[in-house]
């Protein structure tokens, strides 16, 4: 078997949605498990619905999404160029092997391909054995001198020397024009594997550009990891024998196989994607999570906002990194560690009032503040316990209230953990403030 060579084609006539990152993914997969290469090629020869904007998205997202192409446009290599619109002497020359061999014509100023009309048989490695028959001879130059998809996809597949063509079942309708294609040049054919399209997540129909989730650019500005992208997008269609889930990327390059790929439509699900993503933000180390939330905090304008000092937006993110599900709750889920006015949820205020008297709790822990052991959540605690002993108390009766003081909410990371983080000054800050609103609004029911 010749070394494996696949490619990636895509039309830059839109946003760099799902199915073409999913497409694109899986022939990277298939590249990287063979050993083989990877080619990006660039379907623009319609020049009406193409722009160098979506040719800048499909570049950026593919880097995002770590799906590094070995041949193609600015990388170059041995079969460039890698634009179909700068490929024109090529189709010239394969058009003229065409004529030459008395398979074409023309009618009304457009190239027409004669066809053999034998049936078409593929093996398809996903599909299995398809057969269909073409029926009409078909266009392969139009009347405006521009070559057909059909024709530039196959001469480029040809030329460029594709063993391997994996693409979207959308295309299985197209293949026996290719194969037709295929014959009439003398090239040998391809593998076919056609992989299954990916439904939108409620009711019947394929995932459309408008269907949420659709857009990768969007998991990019959201602030998602493009690991856990990845590694949800190879699921759809294609699971190990194991059916593990979460896999590093070297595992899912090592166990990828075309035979494996599902031959039943998969169905995006967007809560499988936030859960993976989730998964990977939580397995990170606090380094990581600090980079990844920095980042993001930047983006959006919170660091700006609030300027913290790093080593405290360290601690917090480490606190906070297990219990924030995705990067785009961290400003609502940590904003109260970087301001002293942040607002106080009146359900939470209500359970506070219900459960004994939580200014009276909260002054005896403001009193005894100066002894308490900043150095870890067990010695917060040690005192604590301390505390609640010497009044007859329980830690609840101040850990309740204590959250809410310094947080304005009853959820959050373990209340030791919020104390150690804020520090006694902010602690003490953050009770005196609950006791002057809390305090009178208390005392008058
Ligand atoms: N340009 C085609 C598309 O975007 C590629 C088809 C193929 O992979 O053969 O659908």
């Amino acid at each position: 078997m010749s070394p494996v060579r696949v490619r990636f084609a895509p039309s830059p006539t839109g946003f760099f949605h799902i199915g073409s990152a999913r497409t694109a993914l899986f022939n990277w997969l298939y590249a990287r498990h063979t050993g083989g290469t990877f080619v990006l090629r660039i379907e623009d020869t319609d020049k009406e619905r193409n722009s160098d904007e979506f040719l800048q998205v499909i570049y950026d997202s593919l880097r995002w999404l770590g799906l590094n192409w070995d041949e193609g446009p600015l990388v170059g290599g041995g079969f460039g160029p890698y634009r179909q619109s700068e490929r024109a002497d090529i189709y010239r020359a394969y058009l003229d092997k065409l004529s030459d061999a008395g398979r074409t014509y023309e009618r009304e100023g457009a190239t027409f391909f004669r066809i053999s009309g034998k049936p078409q048989i593929i093996d398809d490695a996903i599909r299995g054995r398809v057969e269909r028959t073409e029926e009409k001879d078909f266009v392969i130059i139009r009347s405006d001198g521009n070559p057909v998809f059909h024709f530039v996809n196959v001469v480029d597949d040809i030329a460029m020397k594709i063993t391997h063509v994996i693409r979207g079942e959308d295309h299985l309708s197209n293949t026996s024009k290719h194969t037709e294609l295929f014959q009439a040049f003398g090239a040998p054919m391809p593998v076919y594997a056609h992989i299954p399209l990916i439904l939108k997540q409620h009711g019947p129909g394929k995932m459309s550009k408008r269907d949420q989730g659709a857009l990768i650019e969007e998991y990019q500005r959201r602030g998602f990891q493009p690991e856990a992208l990845v590694n949800f997008l190879c699921l759809l269609g294609w699971s190990p024998k194991n059916d593990q889930e979460k896999m590093p990327i070297e595992e899912i390059i090592r166990l990828f196989d075309l035979p494996a790929v599902h031959q039943g439509n998969a169905r995006f699900d967007e809560k499988k994607m936030a859960h993976m993503n989730m998964a990977y933000l939580h397995a990170m180390t606090p380094d990581q999570y600090y980079a990844v939330a920095a980042k993001y905090l930047g983006g959006t304008g919170f660091l700006a906002l609030h300027r913290p000092e790093e080593e405290y937006l360290r601690s917090v993110l480490a606190l906070c990194q297990v219990k924030v599900r995705s990067l785009e709750e961290l400003p609502a889920a940590i904003g109260y560690f970087f301001t002293e006015d942040f607002p106080y949820d009146a359900k939470s205020a209500e359970k506070i009032r219900s459960k004994g008297d939580p200014c009276a709790r909260l002054q005896e822990f403001l009193d005894a503040l100066t002894s308490a052991d900043f150095s870890s959540d067990a010695s917060l605690e040690t005192w604590l316990q301390g505390l609640a002993a010497s009044k007859g108390m329980s830690t609840s009766d101040y850990i309740h209230p204590g959250r809410f003081a310094f947080s304005g909410g009853s959820a959050g990371p373990t209340f030791y953990g919020v104390l150690r983080v804020i520090g006694p000054e902010r602690a003490g800050r953050r009770i005196r403030r609950f006791l002057g609103i809390m305090g009178p609004s208390l005392s008058a029911q």
